[in-house]
């Protein structure tokens, strides 16, 4: 080992395509005594192909504390460990979290390594303007949950970063575009790998183009949204709106009342008071 031994050295894998594997990372897995991975079968052909001579204990997310203290075991004894996930950053919707948090309560020292994750590498090709970005990975996979967790981050004024699985991508765009409106949904689809695609265009046009064609719904998605406008309702304008439904006006005519009352554009509340009343 050319770097400091008795560390847990945090350890992204490629997404898809193995060159994005850094060479510090190689050099870490080729030269640890142990590695901590997701699934142990699955980082066996990597590990063999880098010639590492590792040992390797699972650390998934049934058998996190029981890994951590392994680990720690180990690190305590002067072995230098590697955490690895099945594609990607450990930690970031993925096991490692607790292991990491383990470690450093024992005192042990962490290392880092940048490399592959999806949610920076859509972003990156994104062209979403936002300033800002709250990666929240996997929605819930029920429709009632789900929705009630992007009403909540529908004020947030940047971009939003979501993952999802193929089977569900259609559901979840269908609520992101009752909930969102008008925005910009980017769709990146097999980053890395060979049917690589980057989609971006208006949210309430997604669907439809989704289902154009089949085989825009495989494979693995990022999915990014840009950020609430700025000006954009704080919560008042929903709130009169609200009422104003409540007490039996028309969609238009609450619309019109409440954009008149708090001053939020009245197509924006429209859209809305459809989306409450769906
Ligand atoms: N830890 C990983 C990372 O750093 O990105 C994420 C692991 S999470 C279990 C897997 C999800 O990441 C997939 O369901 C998908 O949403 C996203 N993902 C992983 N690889 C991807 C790829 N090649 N293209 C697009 N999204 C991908």
């Amino acid at each position: 080992m050319t770097e400091e031994s008795a560390a847990l050295y945090v350890v992204p894998t490629p997404l898809g395509n193995l060159a994005d594997l850094t060479r510090r990372a190689e050099e870490i897995l080729r030269t640890v005594p142990w590695v901590a991975a997701e699934d142990t079968r699955h980082s066996g052909p990597l590990l063999k192909q880098l010639g590492s001579q590792a040992r390797t204990l699972p650390a998934h997310q049934h058998n996190e504390h029981e890994a951590a203290a392994r680990i720690v075991e180990k690190l305590q004894a002067g072995e230098a460990v590697a955490l690895i996930s099945d594609a990607g950053t450990p930690g970031i919707s993925d096991p490692g979290a607790r292991v990491v948090a383990a470690v450093r309560a024992a005192g042990c020292k962490v290392v880092p390594l940048p490399g592959a994750c999806a949610a920076t590498t859509a972003l990156s090709a994104s062209g979403l303007l936002d300033e800002h970005f709250l990666f929240y990975g996997f929605l819930p996979s029920k429709g009632g949950q789900r929705r009630q967790v992007l009403e909540e981050l529908r004020q947030q004024p940047c971009a939003l970063v979501f993952y999802e699985a193929p089977h569900r991508v259609l559901e979840t765009v269908a609520d992101m575009a009752t909930v969102f409106g008008e925005r910009t949904l980017v769709i990146a689809r097999e980053l890395t790998k060979l049917f690589e695609s980057i989609h971006s265009g208006p949210l309430t046009a997604a669907l439809d183009w989704l289902k154009e064609d089949p085989n825009r719904q495989r494979g693995e998605f990022v999915l990014l949204v840009s950020g609430a406008p700025a000006g954009a309702d704080d919560g008042e304008g929903e709130r009169v709106l609200k009422l104003l439904l409540d007490e039996g006006l028309s969609t238009k005519q609450a619309a019109k009342l409440a954009s008149a009352i708090t001053g939020v554009a009245k197509n924006a509340l429209y859209d809305r008071a459809l989306a409450l009343k769906s």
